[in-house]
Parts: structure tokens; C-alpha cells; sequence
């Protein structure tokens, strides 16, 4: 299929790493160029003119993006709001100068409100204030709807916004204490197995429910969204099913091969008590996101595993 000339930003990535193989299969590697923030520096409009003149997309899938954990958000709130602002604004205003006829734009569940009902859709997304904890990044990454409805008036510009659930997968961001928690019990669990540890402390109650999505899943509707051109407003991209942490925490304790005892520490906080995403929408269009929790949670351990003694093969 001819989509023309497809560029990602922040190839380089969590979803980046998946989407671009996807995109090579799909469109041939000669039609889909990948870039991450070696090659040209976003926060500089000169620099994003200058990668949107060499390259000339006719689709520009902008991934690039500070994310981090909540102890990062918590303590750095202003260098999230800035860069993701800042990123945001450049490659918004060059694409549409640059003439670009589509923008994909990715941007995270906690944009919701604090207070969104679950199972949440995306009529809630204006209903309030995101958490307070994240909110500078979260309110940066919501001025891409803005943008989207901007560039498509002045310029025609046409922007379609994923919102991907609570991803995980091969490629994330495995810091022991800033991470998510999937990828924050895989290591500790491995960790535990290859120290001969007897238990494993996971935090807060085990009761919160999350809808967890893989990585390969989100990655796998794009070609949906570069192909059809209807326009969809922000389509939330997630499993739709529910996991307890505590589940979650015993799958992974099987799979890692952990014998021994879990243990919970109530002292930490659960965060909401259930996160769930609509995704009637997704599946009005005819797309879904498959795996089970189980196969998606096998596929990264096993990657985790082979890859975590390579140095620099996982982000630790
Ligand atoms: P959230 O969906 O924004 O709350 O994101 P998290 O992935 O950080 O947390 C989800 C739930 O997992 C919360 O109830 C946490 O208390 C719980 N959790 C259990 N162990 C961990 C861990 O090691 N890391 C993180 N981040 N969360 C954990």
C-alpha cells in the first residue's frame, strides 16, 4: 500500500521500537524514514524546518516526547511541561508550513481528568483537570488535539490523536523506582530469581485494576490511521480488559520462574483504584488489541530476560 513518505519522530522509543518494523513491513523501508533526537533537534524550530524540508513527509508520525514516571513528573514537573510544549508547538507549526498532509499524533490516558469515570472514553477528555501530579505533561501533550483542530483550519492540515492505554512491552523504560509498574516488578522479579531472594515487595494493595495494552498491539492500528484518511478525534487505543495488580504480580512472579513469597507494602500509594479504557470506538473502526495479558507479558520477560545482562540493550 502507497501512503507516500512516512516520517516518525522519537523513532528511538518505547513505541517507537515497535512501530517502525510495523512500518517497514507495511510501506517498505524505502518509504518510511525514522528519526530520533541525534538526528535533528526538535526543540529548535530551525532544526524542525530543516528535518521537515529534507524529508518531505506526506505523513509525519510525531512520537517524540518526554514521558517519565511520577517520580520523575513529581520532580520535575516544569521540564515537562516546557519540552513537550515546546515540541509539540515546532513540529505542529513546521509540518503545516512544510506543507505535510497528515500529522499522527500519540499522547497518554493520564491526559484524561483525574476524576474520569472507567470505563473511560474519549468524551471525558475535557471533563477536568488531569492529575495534579502530571498535569504538566499531560496538559502539554493535550494541546496536540488543539493543534490538530487548529492546523486543520488554517492550513487543512489533517491530524489524527491516539491515545494509547497503560503500554508495556519490549523497549520500556525499566528504572527500578521511575518505571510503570510491569516494567518495575519484571526487574525486580527477575532480579529477585537471579539473587536467590525469597520474597518480592510489591507496593500498595495488589486491589487496583489497570487495562493494560502491549506495546505491539498499539503499534500494529497504525497503518489503519496512515491509510484512511475519515477523521476520527482522539480514538483511545487499549485492550479494554482489566487486571488486578495483585494478578498482575502473580503472572509475572510465574513467568519470571519466582518461587518464592510476595509481599505487599501498604505504606505506598495505589493511585486510582481502577483505570480502565473504552475502546468502542477502536473497535467501531474494526481494530482491537489482542493479546492477552499473559502472551504479552511472556513475549517482554522473555526479551527482558535475554536482553537485561547486554549492556545498554535495556533501559535500566
Ligand atoms: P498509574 O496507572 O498511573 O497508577 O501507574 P503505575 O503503573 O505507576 O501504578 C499502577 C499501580 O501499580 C499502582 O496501584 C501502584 O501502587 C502499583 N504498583 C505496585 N508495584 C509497583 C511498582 O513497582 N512500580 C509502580 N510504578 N507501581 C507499582
Amino acid at each position: 500500500m502507497s501512503a507516500g513518505k512516512i516520517v516518525v519522530t522519537g523513532a528511538s522509543g518505547f513505541l517507537g521500537r515497535h512501530l517502525v518494523p510495523v512500518l517497514h513491513n507495511t510501506y517498505g523501508k524505502e518509504n518510511v524514514l525514522s528519526f530520533s533526537s541525534r538526528d535533528y533537534d526538535l526543540m529548535d524550530i530551525r532544526q524542525t524546518e530543516k528535518m521537515v524540508s529534507e524529508t518531505k513527509p506526506d505523513v509525519l508520525i510525531h512520537l517524540a516526547a518526554l514521558s517519565g514516571g511520577i517520580s520523575d513528573n513529581r520532580e520535575r514537573p516544569a521540564d515537562f511541561y516546557f519540552k513537550n510544549t515546546i515540541l509539540t508547538a515546532n513540529v505542529f507549526e513546521t509540518a503545516a508550513r512544510g506543507g505535510v498532509k497528515k500529522m499522527i499524533y500519540t499522547m497518554g490516558g493520564c491526559s484524561y481528568p483525574n476524576k474520569a469515570v472507567s470505563p473511560i472514553g474519549e468524551d471525558q477528555m475535557w471533563n477536568g483537570f488531569p492529575n495534579e501530579i502530571s498535569a504538566g505533561y499531560a496538559c502539554a501533550k493535550k494541546m496536540g488535539i488543539v493543534a490538530g483542530d487548529c492546523y486543520k483550519k488554517q492550513y487543512g492540515m489533517k491530524t489524527t490523536i491516539l491515545v494509547p492505554g497503560n503500554m508495556y512491552g519490549e523497549y520500556d523504560n525499566y528504572h527500578l523506582t521511575a518505571s510503570h509498574v510491569i516494567p518495575g516488578l519484571i526487574r525486580r522479579f527477575h532480579e529477585a530469581c537471579l539473587k536467590k531472594e525469597n520474597t518480592v515487595t510489591v507496593w500498595g494493595s495488589g486491589k487496583p485494576e489497570r487495562d493494560f495494552v502491549y506495546a505491539g498491539d498499539v503499534a500494529a492500528v497504525f497503518p489503519f490511521f496512515i491509510d484512511n484518511d475519515n477523521e476520527f478525534g482522539p480514538v483511545n487505543v487499549s485492550s479494554g480488559t482489566n487486571a488486578t495488580i495483585k494478578e498482575l504480580a502473580e503472572i509475572i512472579a510465574e513467568l519470571t520462574g519466582f518461587m518464592g513469597k510476595i509481599e505487599w507494602d501498604t505504606s505506598k500509594p495505589d493511585g486510582q483504584k481502577i483505570k480502565i479504557f473504552k475502546v468502542e470506538k477502536l473497535r467501531s473502526l474494526g481494530l482491537r488489541c489482542p493479546t492477552s495479558i499473559r502472551d504479552g507479558l511472556k513475549k517482554t520477560i522473555d526479551w527482558f530476560a535475554a536482553n537485561y545482562s547486554k549492556k545498554g540493550a535495556v533501559r535500566l
